[in-house]
């Protein structure tokens, strides 16, 4: 059994909530019991992903509220219930976990075995990977995250500087950046359509390996950091739901 307020001091030692974005809604959402005898970690809170989690504690990824509350929507009520109803706290570290000096970015690149540039940052970490071809990479990341279906922007870049950003980082001013800093690839989830014809445009490759993917390295981790600071506490990581799957139509 531990505190629960043991377990928001250790969460915010490992994920400082200095680190969040200014938008961001990281922290206690809903406060349940003051025991735990289990924590659940979640990436998504869905309600699925709120039924699933059985511990008195939630950690999730991804933030429950964003915005000041006018309105419960339905969906929002039926969490908020099922956490009041099993005296569940409810925490959020989301950029507060990305960007923590052994957070969710320092995972991936451990995960994908980046060497670091002098100036990489929790925000992009940039260095080298141990591979000689993009199809090389490419086939390491399939397996090292589990992603089954990877869209590639371009077709070169390695050898050469890799960034990496887990979730969804590819935005138009991140890819001008790296070709400013001479990044040749760039690793993300979450491509749209205008930020693929940007970086064709720039010359800067794009591997989307997966939102889910890219992050789930970090929620691992912060499970395992956890359990090597509270040994007597049970752990568990619900599985995210995949949003969605792959179909191809051949005439
Ligand atoms: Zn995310």
């Amino acid at each position: 059994m531990v505190r629960r307020d043991d377990i928001i001091s250790s969460i915010e030692g490992l994920a400082p909530l200095e680190g969040a974005e200014q938008w961001d809604n990281c922290g206690v959402h809903v406060r349940g019991a003051e025991e735990v005898r289990r924590l659940s970690v979640l990436l998504d809170p869905t309600l699925r992903g709120i039924k699933a989690a059985k511990g008195e504690f939630i950690l999730s990824h991804h933030p429950l509220f964003f915005s000041p509350i006018k309105f419960l929507s339905d969906d929002t009520r039926e969490k908020v219930r099922e956490l009041i109803t099993r005296n569940q706290t409810f925490y959020a570290a989301h950029t507060s976990l990305d960007f923590a000096p052994e957070g969710v970015s320092w995972a991936l690149a451990r995960r994908l075995s980046l060497s670091e540039d002098a100036d990489s940052t929790p925000r992009l970490r940039t260095g080298t990977v141990p591979c000689e071809t993009l199809d090389e990479f490419i086939a390491t990341i399939g397996t090292a995250l589990g992603a089954d279906a990877i869209r590639v922007v371009g077709d070169g870049g390695l050898p050469g500087r890799v960034g990496l950003i887990p979730g969804s980082g590819f935005h138009e001013d991140v890819i001008a950046e790296c070709r400013a800093r001479g990044i040749s690839v760039l690793v993300s989830g979450d491509l749209k359509h205008h930020a693929a014809l940007a970086a064709a445009d720039m010359g800067v490759t794009l591997i989307d390996a997966g939102h889910r993917e890219t992050e789930m390295p970090g929620i691992e981790l912060v499970a395992q950091q956890l359990h090597a600071l509270h040994t007597s506490l049970a752990i568990d990581v619900v599985e995210p739901a995949r949003p969605w799957h792959y179909r191809f139509h051949v005439d």
